[in-house]
């Protein structure tokens, strides 16, 4: 079989971070092509191109400072020159922009290309409630598998020992898309439970929004504890009554209750509401997000907004009180400290 092209859409803090992993991984499984172009967004830094940057220095000095990358992964500003004639297609740019490139991407990429999406969202679209991983099959009319998982960026990329799950229902797909991932610093698990896998990645940050509030608030250890349990029941309960019934075991897979923790306790989403509640009503989610993570982009807070409008418009808000109490905070609609009542309210 002649060795299959890679390609990475998405150049941020995580994409960057995979793209070392999976540099690696295609000079050390004769599977893959060596060289892996990456669609890179273009920005000027001291007057100098960011792709440029990457291509000299193998470092992206914006979104991943401190770690060099591997010289086979070559930056590129084109799109479409990025994904012409790849095999297997990583896209790992913060949801936001994902309509935006598919849309770009309609009838570029070669028909008999696959697709793993890393991203962490939700969207609404002519209302319900999108998989990124749908909006992706549904535009480029290829199969998308998922990969999410306990990850924070600059931990991955400095080696340091995680796991991660492959979620797709492809079995032969989900093994291929295994020997481009699997480091032995980073250990990945393939289960045939796709959507289930994705719905955890996306809620997941809604909940580490919540660990911030009550990290701002000066809670203590079992009050977050109790922030994360309710979380993952109102992530369970949210997977079974919207999506086809989940697994219960991949809950407790990489992409389930480790994400939860680590995001709750080391992630950008619980950093910036921490801010939101310490700066009392003086500054908004989208002015610390600025502020304080340099371009990089949160996803709890818009998800906790699409997963608000989805619920709204079928009268449940009531029965998803956390992820409604977390929306509702971050839009000045409710105080910081209304989420305690919520927390011993919750049946
Ligand atoms: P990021 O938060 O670093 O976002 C910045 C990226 O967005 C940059 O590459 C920037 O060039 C790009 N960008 C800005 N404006 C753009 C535009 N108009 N069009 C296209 N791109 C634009 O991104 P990230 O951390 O790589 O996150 C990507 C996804 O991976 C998210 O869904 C996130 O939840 C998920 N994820 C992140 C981490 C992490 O630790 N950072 C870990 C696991 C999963
Ligand atoms: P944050 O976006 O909150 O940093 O979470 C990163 C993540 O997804 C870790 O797995
Ligand atoms: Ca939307």
């Amino acid at each position: 079989m002649p060795a299959k092209k890679v390609c990475i859409v998405g150049s941020g803090n995580w994409g960057m971070a995979i793209a070392k992993v999976i540099g690696e991984n295609v000079v050390a499984n004769g599977k893959f092509q060596h060289s892996v172009p990456m669609y890179v967004y273009e920005e000027l830094i001291d007057g100098k191109k960011l792709t440029e940057i990457i291509n000299t220095d193998h470092e992206n000095v914006k979104y991943l400072p401190g770690h060099r990358i591997p010289d086979n992964i070559v930056a590129d500003p084109d799109l479409l020159h990025v994904v012409e004639n790849a095999d297997v297609i990583v896209f790992v740019t913060p949801h936001q922009f994902v309509y935006s490139i598919c849309k770009t991407l309609k009838g570029k990429v070669k028909k008999s290309a696959i697709c793993v999406s890393l991203i962490k969202g939700l969207d609404m679209h002519e209302g319900n409630l999108d998989l990124i991983s749908n909006i992706v099959r549904r535009d480029l009319e290829i199969p998308c598998a998922v990969l999410m998982g306990a990850n924070i960026a600059g931990e991955v990329a400095s080696g340091l020992f995680c796991e991660a799950t492959i979620g797709c229902d492809d079995a032969v797909l989900g093994n291929l898309l295994k020997d481009l991932f699997h480091r032995p610093y980073f250990r990945v698990a393939v289960v045939q439970d796709e959507d289930t896998v994705e719905l955890c990645g996306a809620l997941k940050n809604i909940v580490g929004v919540g660990a911030g509030i009550v990290d701002g608030l000066g809670c203590g250890g079992n009050t977050k504890a109790a922030v994360i349990r309710l979380g993952l029941l109102e992530i369970v309960q949210f997977c079974n009554t919207f999506f086809k019934k989940a697994r219960t075991e991949t809950f407790l897979e990489s992409c389930g209750f480790a994400d939860l923790v680590t995001t709750c306790y080391c992630g950008r989403n619980r950093k910036v509401a921490e801010a939101f509640v310490l700066s009392a009503g003086q500054k908004t989610i989208e002015e610390l997000e600025e502020e304080l993570l340099n371009g990089q982009k949160l996803q709890g807070p818009p998800t906790a907004a699409e997963v608000y409008k989805f619920l709204k418009g079928k009268n449940m808000l009531h029965d998803f009180p956390l992820f409604t109490c977390i929306h509702e905070i971050c839009i000045g609609k409710m105080k910081p400290g209304d989420f305690i009542e919520c927390l011993k309210n919750h049946s």
